[in-house]
C-alpha cells in the first residue's frame, strides 16, 4: 500500500530537525525534505557559544547531533527539490526527485538565506572574518576594528551589539537616510566608538588569509578601511513563494504565522527563519520547530 506520511518537513536546518526530533519521538512518521546538506545555515559558522547549556560548539558538530537525533527517533530524510504540491486536502503531496511523497501533515521550515553583498571576498572570508550574524560572530572580535553593513533595524542593533564589545565599529551604507528608527540612529551616534560611512558602497574585502581591510567606493573617491571583521546586514531572503496559496506571505516575503506556527490551511505548519519573528537564532528555529510539531501532533491525535 501507498505510504501516508504522519509528517513531512521541508527543510533540514535547525526548525525542521527540531520539529522532527519532537515528531517522531512523539511516534508521527516523519519524512524531512532537504534540497542540499542536512544542517542549514548554521554549518557555515564554526562555533556557537550562544545556545544555551552548550558553551561551545561548532555549528558542523550541532547539526550533526541534531540530525543523528532526528534519525534515532525514526525521522526519514529525502534529498532533493520540490517541484510541485498541493497541500490543499487532509492528504497532501509535495513531489521530490519524481518520487511523490503523501502526508497528514505538513512543516514547512525551509529557512531564509542572507541577501549578499556580492563584492570580490566576500565568499573566500565567510566563516573567516565575514559575518552574516553579530550575535554569533561578534565575541571572535572583542576588542579590534570590525564594520557594519546595512542600513536596516539588523544594522543598527548588529551596530550597537558590537559597539559594546569593539574597539571601533564602522557603520557603512549605500545611503545617507537609513531605514532603522531615527531613536536607533541616534542611540547608535551617541556611541562614542561608532563612525558613520555614508553614502558608501561596498567594492572589496581583502587581506592575507584573513579580512584586514574593506574597501569602499563614496562617490568618484574610494576609501581603505582596516578592520577585521565585516559584519553584512543588508536584509534576509526567503524563498516561500510556492507555499503561498496555503501559508500567508507578509510584505518581506517571510510566512506571516503568529507564534503558534499555524497557517490558514488545516494542517500546514511553518517554523524557523522562513516565519515572521523578531529574533533569528539557532534557539529560536529550534523552539519554532517543537512547537510546530507539537501543533501537528495534536492536530492528528486531538
Ligand atoms: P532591511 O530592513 O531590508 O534593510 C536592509 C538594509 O540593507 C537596507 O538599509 C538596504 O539599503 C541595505 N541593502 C540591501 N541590499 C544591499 C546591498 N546589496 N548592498 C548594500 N546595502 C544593501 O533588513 P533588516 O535590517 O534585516 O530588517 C528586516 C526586517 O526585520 C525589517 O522589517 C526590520 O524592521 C525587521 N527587524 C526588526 C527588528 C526590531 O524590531 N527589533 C530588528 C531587526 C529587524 P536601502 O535602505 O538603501 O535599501
Amino acid at each position: 500500500m501507498e505510504k501516508i506520511w504522519d509528517t513531512v518537513i521541508v527543510g533540514a536546518g535547525t526548525a525542521g530537525l527540531s520539529a522532527a526530533v519532537y515528531a517522531a519521538r512523539a511516534g508521527l512518521s516523519t519524512c524531512v525534505i532537504e534540497k542540499e546538506f542536512a544542517g542549514g545555515q548554521i554549518l557555515n559558522s564554526p562555533e556557537v557559544e550562544n545556545y544555551p547549556a552548550l558553551k561551545t560548539v561548532s555549528g558542523f558538530e550541532f547539526v550533526t547531533q541534531l540530525n543523528e537525533q532526528a534519525a534515532a527517533f525514526g525521522t526519514e530524510i529525502e534529498y532533493g527539490t520540490i517541484t510541485a504540491c498541493d497541500l490543499s486536502d487532509e492528504i497532501k503531496t509535495l513531489t521530490v526527485n519524481d518520487n511523490i511523497l503523501k502526508t497528514k501533515t505538513v512543516i514547512l521550515a525551509p529557512g531564509a538565506a542572507h541577501r549578499k553583498l556580492n563584492v570580490p571576498g566576500e565568499e573566500i572570508f565567510a566563516g573567516r572574518g565575514v559575518s552574516y550574524c553579530a550575535t554569533c560572530d561578534g565575541n571572535f572580535f572583542r576588542g579590534q576594528d570590525v564594520c557594519v553593513v546595512g542600513g536596516g533595524e539588523t544594522a543598527f542593533e548588529d551596530a550597537l551589539y558590537l559597539a559594546g564589545i569593539c574597539n571601533k565599529v564602522y557603520l557603512i551604507h549605500r545611503r545617507d537616510s537609513f531605514r532603522a528608527a531615527a531613536s536607533a540612529v541616534e542611540r547608535l551616534k551617541a556611541q562614542g566608538n561608532v563612525e558613520f560611512v555614508t553614502p558608501a558602497v561596498p567594492v572589496e574585502i581583502s587581506g592575507d588569509g584573513k579580512v584586514e581591510r574593506i574597501v569602499v567606493s563614496i562617490g568618484e573617491e574610494e576609501r581603505i578601511i582596516p578592520i577585521c571583521a565585516v559584519f553584512v546586514a543588508v536584509g534576509m531572503q526567503p524563498e516561500n513563494g510556492m507555499f503561498e496559496l496555503w501559508a500567508e506571505l507578509d510584505k518581506g516575503g517571510y510566512f506571516a504565522s503568529s507564534e503558534d506556527c499555524t497557517t490558514k490551511t488545516a494542517g500546514v505548519f511553518v517554523a524557523g527563519d522562513a516565519r515572521t519573528k523578531p529574533l533569528r537564532q539557532l534557539v529560536t528555529a529550534a523552539s519554532d520547530g517543537a512547537v510546530a510539531a507539537t501543533a501537528a501532533i495534536h492536530y492528528l491525535h486531538g
